[in-house]
């Protein structure tokens, strides 16, 4: 028996993190957006193993900065080491670092100087390079798994994989409309949003006219009394009439301060917000983001940041089902009137 060195352990977490190439991509646009990047290119090849590429204008990297960022345990992010209150999706400072694990990895990189930086992670060759890029950030992440075949082996089909990374990546688009988000799958392009801020302009191109037409938008701000101190809560973004359902509850989105996560007790809030109006069996389409001050969430309870536990969940989840439904009634107090006009 021998107790397992750092190295190891870390690199057994980073399995934990980077699972299938959904996860790559979600870990690559959270970066994208942590940079200020307002727009952001995803380009898969097949089911992502063969090709990932991320595309973003964020504020990019230094020479000497980039060469960290493929290392384990750096980030830009936690400047005083302080957990409590992070605003930004990442934080971990490892999600690179996990990739150029399983993956080959080249970042290329320019944060608005003369020229940029190129750097290529194969296995344990790390090279780095001048390189031609104005300002911005290129991740590109090909043959996922080359050298963990189990993990390849257990991913599911084509087909399947791609849509989980699809349904990711619409959620990005859907949850923050300020930014432009266009994804291409094999040279073809799957939906492309203009990054106007309006939601409705986001969903039109994720889901098409349909939804867009019969969706409204919501923007609630109320304040709530937990534990005798005042919760700020902003609760933002868009709601398709009940005209519009889907079979599968993925299509009701949430985020906690712009990161989309899949909290159960809120999207059932969403859900009472619709009532009766909601058939049997059915599920919104939503994409709301649930704005409130950091330090009343605590993003650290899973590795993969996917859920994050609130303080004073039951009084969110009131605030939400209270905003749903205040819109959805004032939205159809509006559209009566049109037509009676
Ligand atoms: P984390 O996001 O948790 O900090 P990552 O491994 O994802 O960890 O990234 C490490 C660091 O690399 C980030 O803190 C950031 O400074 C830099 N970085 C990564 N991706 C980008 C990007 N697209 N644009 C600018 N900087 C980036
Ligand atoms: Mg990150």
């Amino acid at each position: 028996m021998r107790r397992l060195d750092r190295e190891t352990v870390d690199r057994i977490a980073a399995g934990e993190v980077v699972t299938r190439p959904a996860r790559v991509v979600v870990e690559l646009v959270e970066n994208a957006l942590d940079a200020g990047a307002e727009r952001v290119e995803i380009e898969v090849a097949g089911d992502g193993t063969e090709r990932i590429r991320v595309v973003d204008d964020g504020r990019g990297m230094s020479e000497s900065e980039a060469p960290m960022a493929v290392e384990r345990h750096t980030t830009s992010k936690l400047p005083d080491g302080d957990l409590t209150g992070v605003d930004t999706l990442g934080f971990r400072g490892e999600a690179l670092a996990s990739i150029a694990d399983v993956a080959r990895l080249t970042l290329t990189t320019n944060d608005g100087g003369r020229r940029g930086t190129r750097v290529r992670v194969d296995g344990d060759d790390v090279s780095v390079a001048d390189a031609g890029r104005g300002r911005g950030t290129t991740v590109e992440v090909r043959d996922l798994f080359y050298n963990r075949p189990a993990r390849k082996e257990s991913l599911a089909a084509p087909a399947t994989e791609f849509e989980q990374l699809s349904e990711r990546v619409s959620a990005y688009a859907l949850l923050r409309p300020e930014v432009a988000v266009v994804l291409e799958h094999d040279g073809q392009r799957v939906f492309a949003t203009p990054g106007s801020g309006d939601p409705v302009d986001a969903a039109l191109a994720v889901y098409g006219r349909e939804v867009a037409r019969e969706s409204t938008t919501l923007d609630a701000e109320t304040t709530l009394s937990v534990d005798g101190r005042e919760l700020a809560v902003r609760i933002r973004g868009l709601l398709a009439y009940p005209s519009v359902t889907r079979a599968a509850s993925e299509h009701t989105r949430l985020a906690v301060n712009g990161r989309p996560v899949a909290v159960p007790s809120l999207r059932r809030a969403v859900e009472r917000g619709y009532g009766s109006l909601l058939p049997n069996d059915r599920h919104p389409v939503a994409a709301l983001d649930v704005s409130l001050p950091p330090e009343a969430v605590d993003q650290n309870v899973h590795p993969t940041k996917q859920t994050v536990a609130l303080r004073a969940a039951d009084a969110v989840a009131s605030a939400v089902e209270d905003a749903v439904a205040d819109a959805l009634e004032t939205a159809d107090l509006r559209r009566s009137a049109d037509v009676a006009m």
